[in-house]
């Protein structure tokens, strides 16, 4: 389902070239969970960027289903990521003014043509999110782990193909950490494909597969 070729990506900094990907191959099948580990710097954070439409690599191809993401112009792109790829990130995200329902519900905001059934699914994701109770709540009255799950359900919300997580229990206590992490192995049982960046590797041991980046290049990978 996703096809990674040679993807480079090189930034400048201070006059000098950091090569933070350099020439990285990837396959991830439908349904599969993928780990990506590797010390800080190693590139974990701008494959993660590269696998959400959200940074373009400088040479090498991105297949997501039928399209190449790769050569994309912007708009192409953000249209792309907005149907297809959802993020969770290590510190949620989500608006303070907004409700959590609202929050959830954000995606619709950016897509071409709006969806009856969003509010409906919305309110089903956070249902099984174990927010039901909490829909009209403003996100500083809820706690960390009701936060990443208002997160991962707005990032659910248009159904997308690939699910990608950046640190998604770095910032939690470790009950709300697990129950996260139980979430997570759930939509993963239920068949989403997944991509978690960690350092944690008690997360990445729910992975089918781990990925340990460095300087940029895959170096190993465990089964
Ligand atoms: P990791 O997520 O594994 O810590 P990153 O992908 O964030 O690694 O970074 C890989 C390398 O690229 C690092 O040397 C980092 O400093 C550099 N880098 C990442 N993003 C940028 C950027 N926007 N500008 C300049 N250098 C960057
Ligand atoms: P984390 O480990 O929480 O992912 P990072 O330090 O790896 O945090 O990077 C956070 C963001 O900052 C990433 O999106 C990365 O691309 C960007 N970044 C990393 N290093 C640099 C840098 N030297 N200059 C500019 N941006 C950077």
């Amino acid at each position: 389902m996703i096809a990674l070729k040679n993807i480079r990506k090189t930034y400048q900094q201070g006059g000098n070239d950091i090569r933070a990907l350099d020439g990285v191959d990837l396959s991830i099948a439908r349904g599969e969970f993928v780990a990506i580990m590797g010390p800080s710097g190693s590139g974990k954070s701008t494959l993660l960027n590269v696998l959400g439409a959200l940074d373009k690599p400088d040479s090498g191809t991105y297949h997501l289903e039928q399209d190449e993401i790769g050569s994309m112009d912007d708009d192409a792109s953000s249209d792309l990521r907005n149907r297809r790829i959802g993020f969770v990130f290590q510190s949620f995200h989500l608006l303070p003014r907004l409700s959590v329902l609202e929050n959830v519900l954000l995606p619709q905001r950016y897509a071409e043509q709006a969806d009856p059934e969003a509010e409906t699914r919305a309110r089903h994701l956070l249902e099984r999110m174990g927010l039901g109770q909490r829909i009209s709540h403003l996100p500083g009255e809820l706690s960390g782990g009701q936060l990443q799950r208002a997160a991962i359900a707005r990032a659910l919300l248009n159904q997308p193909a690939l699910l990608l997580a950046d640190e998604p229990t770095g910032n939690l206590d470790s009950k709300s950490a697990n129950d996260v992490l139980e979430l997570l192995a759930e939509l993963h049982a239920n068949g989403q494909t997944m991509v978690l960046v960690t350092h944690d590797p008690h997360i990445a041991a729910k992975a089918q597969r781990t990925i340990y980046l460095k300087d940029g290049k895959v170096d190993e990978v465990h089964a």
